[in-house]
């Protein structure tokens, strides 16, 4: 048989993303609005004849944007970026974990993490959520094990750890093991755990330009740890492919970056809608999570998510349901424009 080593893999399944007729998308956790307009710019101005060359295998410029954008003491030499996070992800579980020891994530977190584990044969301990859907960190930090792995705000469920809480987590494991916090949606209300890598050498933070910087399009994501994590990444990924991310790409993140403002403009517009929006659906009845997220993963008594999802569709909206034991009976909705969300309101509100 062919590809024998692949015969076991259970790769991601993204959501269903139909096409039979256009719809309003709330099923990806994409940002509704445009990016900012400094990214026209460089499209406009990009020269074609940057093709013919390979781009800067070291992305220099684009770590020092990264750097300087988040402050407090990050340097280039703190950044490793890679085309979405998902690909940087690929290379954080291939460096820092390990098949003799096992991984511990939450039972119900970023479904890519399993996959990951699978491909790279390391065995994994899911902790359980605490009864409010928070992510336990004592349960995360118990035992022996070769790393921990959660997003904060967590998905689907949106629950955004507190960094007292993280810090704990960082001070009860021993510092041989890798802690990674994918920090995707950190930009809509919650607060970075990057000043904690002053303190912890076995932090590491993922991050994405595919949400707050609206450009899942284009693929970029990236890790800020300390150097010798860092450098573990770069041997990791020469070992595959000597480039990062490519030419374009590295300009349109130059660009991102230096226009912090635009985006919290737009991301401060995605909290109040999120906000507004989840008041009105527990006034409909539903229960909500309190997200910190650009999504909110909601449900209603009596109905099944799947049952939920389907209702929504055939009014011509899509949010997601996830056929997974505990969480059957939510649906996770992305924050769109708040015209789409009135549309998406009237449709839950007669459920
Ligand atoms: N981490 C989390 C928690 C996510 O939800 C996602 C998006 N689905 C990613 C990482 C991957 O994002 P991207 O590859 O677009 O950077």
């Amino acid at each position: 048989m062919f590809a024998k080593r692949f015969a076991g893999l259970k790769p991601y399944v993204p959501g269903e993303q139909p096409t039979d007729r256009a719809y309003i998308k709330l099923n990806a956790n994409e940002n509704p609005y445009p990016p900012s307009p400094e990214v026209e710019k460089v499209l406009r101005d990009f020269d074609p004849a940057l093709f013919q060359r390979y781009p800067d295998p070291d992305a220099r410029e684009l770590r020092s944007a990264i750097a300087d954008m988040l402050g407090g003491g990050v340097s280039p030499e703190m950044i490793f970026a890679g085309n979405g996070s998902d690909e940087v992800l690929s290379f954080v579980f291939y460096a820092f974990f390990d098949s003799d020891s096992p991984l511990r994530f939450p039972e119900h977190t970023y479904s890519f993490y399993p996959v990951y584990a699978g491909y790279y044969d390391i065995p994994v301990i899911k902790t359980p959520l605490l009864s409010d859907f928070s992510i336990d960190t004592e349960a995360l930090s118990e035992g022996p094990g070769t790393g921990v792995i959660f997003a904060n705000p967590n998905a689907p469920t949106g629950i955004y750890l507190p960094l007292d809480k993280i810090r704990n987590l960082l001070d009860s494991v021993p510092r041989d093991r890798v802690v990674v916090v994918d920090e995707a949606y950190i930009d809509f209300g919650g607060e970075t755990a990057v000043p904690l890598l002053a303190e912890y050498p076995n932090l590491a933070i993922v991050r994405t330009f595919s949400k707050s910087y609206c450009f899942a399009g284009a693929r970029l994501g990236f890790v800020v740890a300390n150097p010798p994590l860092i450098q573990a990444l770069f041997t990791t990924k020469n070992s595959f492919n000597h480039f990062p991310v490519d030419a374009l790409t590295q300009k349109i993140g130059i660009a991102s970056c230096r226009d912090s403002r635009y985006y919290a403009e737009i991301n401060g517009r995605i909290i109040k809608t999120r906000d507004s929006f989840s008041a009105s659906l527990r006034k409909a009845g539903w229960d909500v999570l309190p997200s910190l997220a650009n999504f909110v993963f909601a449900r209603k008594a009596g109905l099944s998510g799947r049952g939920a999802y389907e209702a929504i569709k055939r009014e011509g909206i899509l949010v997601r349901y996830f056929d997974i034991p505990g969480i059957t009976d939510f649906v996770r909705i992305s924050i769109g424009l708040p015209a789409d969300m009135e549309k998406l309101l009237a449709v839950m509100s007669s459920l």
